[in-house]
């Protein structure tokens, strides 16, 4: 076990990049990387499509043909994929919160594929972009950069951080900036080229599931609408609820200097990310429920993988550096 030293600090491997305050400047002098059409395009699709299924499979749902096999197989694949999002991309690939071998990282590499939001190498850039410039001009998918005063403005803050900066795509990160680390390591390379091939596995296992639990060509069909469409739906909604409520309403117990907030309820949908605020002034930190009662499934699954001895060098925050960031009264 090591205890996290660089609290506040982004595990990014940029050579000028001394001191929280330097990483935090102006987005001046960054090259953006504006999206190409094609990509908009593919967005635009796993977006939208899922949303157009789920409308069916509830209309489906409406009429009695939800059945349990169904249930059973969302459950599993939101799963499996969200903890390659919270586990894989985020905590490892992302912070390097611990370490673990070849095979797993290779593994949550293609769960956190399935999930389809984008390759590895991609969203782990765009993650740390959101991290040096946390809320000021640079950030990806900040709710408050120049948004307008007022409910109107509030709105589409929270619309450009939930979803429009996915489409517009105007601060997406350069991979070679913000992950040359990972353009470095062949295992991940090879996931990330390989990013297709995983989302089709991610779709055909719904289906081999159902098919399986129910004996029908029907039940592997239906096991696709929920474990495929209506799961990656639900999914991108929570991970895209951290970008936008996360730095809107909830609690903050650290002084960060940006907006990051704990939302309680969405602990559970987002297994654990959305102790948000503990997050940025923890970056690396295994565990984002830093207190007992905060429920962060992600954490609890790295922390028994090290008990097995499958992770190890886990980093955690010590109760006396919490106390010493924390602000008054909280
Ligand atoms: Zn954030
Ligand atoms: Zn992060």
């Amino acid at each position: 076990m090591r205890t996290c030293g660089r609290e506040g600090s982004i595990v990014v491997d940029l050579p000028d990049a001394t001191s929280e305050q330097q990483q935090r400047r102006p987005a001046g002098g960054e090259r953006i990387v504006a999206i190409e059409t094609p990509d908009q395009v593919a967005n635009l699709l796993v977006t939208v499509v899922p949303l157009l299924l789920v409308g069916f499979a509830m209309w489906r749902a409406w009429g009695g043909a939800l059945r349990w096999p169904d249930l059973v197989v969302m459950a599993l694949t939101y799963t499996l994929t969200a903890l390659g999002i919270t586990v894989g991309y985020h905590r490892l690939f992302t912070h390097r919160s611990f370490k673990t071998s070849r095979p797993l990282r290779a593994l949550f590499a293609a769960l956190g594929s399935a999930a389809i939001e984008g390759p590895v190498i991609e969203w782990v850039a765009n993650h740390r972009k959101h991290h040096r410039f946390s809320d000021e001009p640079g950030d990806p998918h900040s709710p408050h950069v120049g948004r307008a005063s007022g409910l109107r403005g509030a709105l589409r803050g929270l619309a450009h951080a939930h979803i429009g900066w996915i489409l517009g795509g105007e601060e997406m990160a350069s991979r070679e900036r913000y992950a040359k680390d990972l353009l470095a390591d062949p295992v991940v390379r090879f996931m990330d080229r390989t990013f297709v091939v995983w989302v089709l596995a991610g779709l055909a296992f719904p289906f081999a599931l159902g098919l399986l639990l129910t004996g029908s060509i029907v039940g592997g069909l239906t096991g696709l609408l929920w474990g495929g469409a209506v799961r990656i739906f639900c999914l991108h909604h929570a991970t895209f609820s951290i970008n936008s409520l996360c730095h809107f309403f909830g609690r903050r117990r650290f002084e960060t200097g940006d907006q990051s907030r704990n939302l309680f309820w969405l602990a559970v949908p987002t297994l654990g990310e959305a102790w948000h605020n503990n997050h940025h002034a923890f970056p690396t930190s295994a565990r984002h429920g830093l207190r007992w009662w905060q429920v962060d499934p992600s954490g609890w699954l790295i922390e028994g993988l090290e008990r097995v001895g499958l992770v190890w060098d886990v980093v955690r925050v010590t109760p006396e550096r919490q106390l010493a960031r924390s602000a008054p009264g909280t």
